[in-house]
């Protein structure tokens, strides 16, 4: 099974009541691959200008990540999002967003990623997470992720891109801005009208919610006592729950019911630390064992 994303790769700068960081690795697709990879090999496409320091992208190195779609582009600027969590440690305020070459066109597919059939369009230009879904004629399973910013200002683009995708995570948030509805249960089966056959609306510490035709699921949240930067929680969720999914095989609703568990422990890595470093410091024997904390404080 080959499990592809596409995303932003980009540079970030952060603060949070705990600290701050600047100029360091970020983006949707970093960690979503990262995150997978503890699962499965995952094949990454992104994009990063020729200033990007190459520092930066060796956080690659020695992971099960094949980054042969890692295009360096000549001319362009490498994308930038600085947020903070000074007000709110549950959502990001945007101080300052600079697309760059997300807003231009998206990376070229390597031959060798053509046949790849778990797809994951990782939060991005919801033009370039079709474009990069028009080229790839193998996938059996997409799923998206998006934004706020995109709701607002490429809702056609948007709309059109949840017609042909089988899923979608959002935070709850995004699926009221998405649906106008206040009650999440409601706004996830509007979402389900729009195109895709399950809907994962993430709720921060407060857990998720799948939401099918067939099935409806409450998770809580890991119970993290270790909470310092929460960039990338939800990206991280998405890749430890697809990479597991591609590591069972099948959709069955307890596959996924113990996909979104898995997508929840490896978010409980990302938020203990800044940028990658929480993900980074993971063992997956660490992740397994937090999977079996979640299951046991599940139990009544
Ligand atoms: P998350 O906290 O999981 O929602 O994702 C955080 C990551 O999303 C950061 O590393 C940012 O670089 C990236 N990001 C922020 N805004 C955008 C955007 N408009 N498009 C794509 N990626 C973004």
């Amino acid at each position: 099974m080959s499990l592809l994303v596409t995303g932003s790769i980009g540079i970030d700068t952060v603060e949070t009541p705990f600290g701050s960081r600047q100029d360091v690795i970020g983006g949707s697709a970093v960690y979503f691959s990262h995150a997978a990879s503890f699962f499965a090999p995952v094949r990454l496409v992104g994009v990063v200008g020729e200033d990007c320091p190459k520092p930066l992208l060796d956080v690659f190195r020695g992971k099960n990540i094949d980054t042969a779609g890692l295009e360096i582009r000549k001319g362009s600027k490498t994308f930038r999002w600085h947020g903070s969590y000074l007000k709110d440690m549950n959502e990001a305020e945007t101080v300052e967003v600079d697309l760059n070459v997300l807003a231009e066109r998206a990376a070229k597919i390597p031959p060798e990623f053509l046949d790849s059939e778990f797809v994951f369009l990782a939060n991005t230009h919801p033009a370039l997470q079709q474009e990069t879904l028009g080229m790839l004629k193998s996938a059996k399973l997409v799923v998206a992720d998006t934004m706020n910013l995109w709701i607002q200002t490429e809702r056609a683009h948007l709309e059109k891109l949840l017609g042909k995708v089988d899923g979608l995570v959002l935070n709850d948030g995004e699926a009221r801005l998405l649906t106008g509805q206040k009650n999440v249960i409601v706004a996830a089966r509007d979402v389900l009208k729009m195109g895709p056959k399950f809907v994962v609306v993430k709720k921060g510490e407060h857990g998720c919610l799948l939401v099918s035709e067939r099935d409806t699921f409450v998770l809580p949240a890991y119970p993290a006592d270790k909470v310092v930067d929460p960039t990338g929680a939800g990206d991280s969720f998405a890749g430890g729950m697809m990479g597991y999914l591609v590591s069972q095989g099948n959709l069955s609703s307890a596959a996924l019911r113990r996909a979104l568990a898995f997508g929840t422990v490896v978010a409980s890595f990302t938020i203990s630390d800044f940028s990658l470093a929480g993900l980074t410091a993971a063992t997956r024997e660490q992740i397994d064992e937090r999977w079996e904390k979640l299951k046991a404080a599940m139990s009544f």
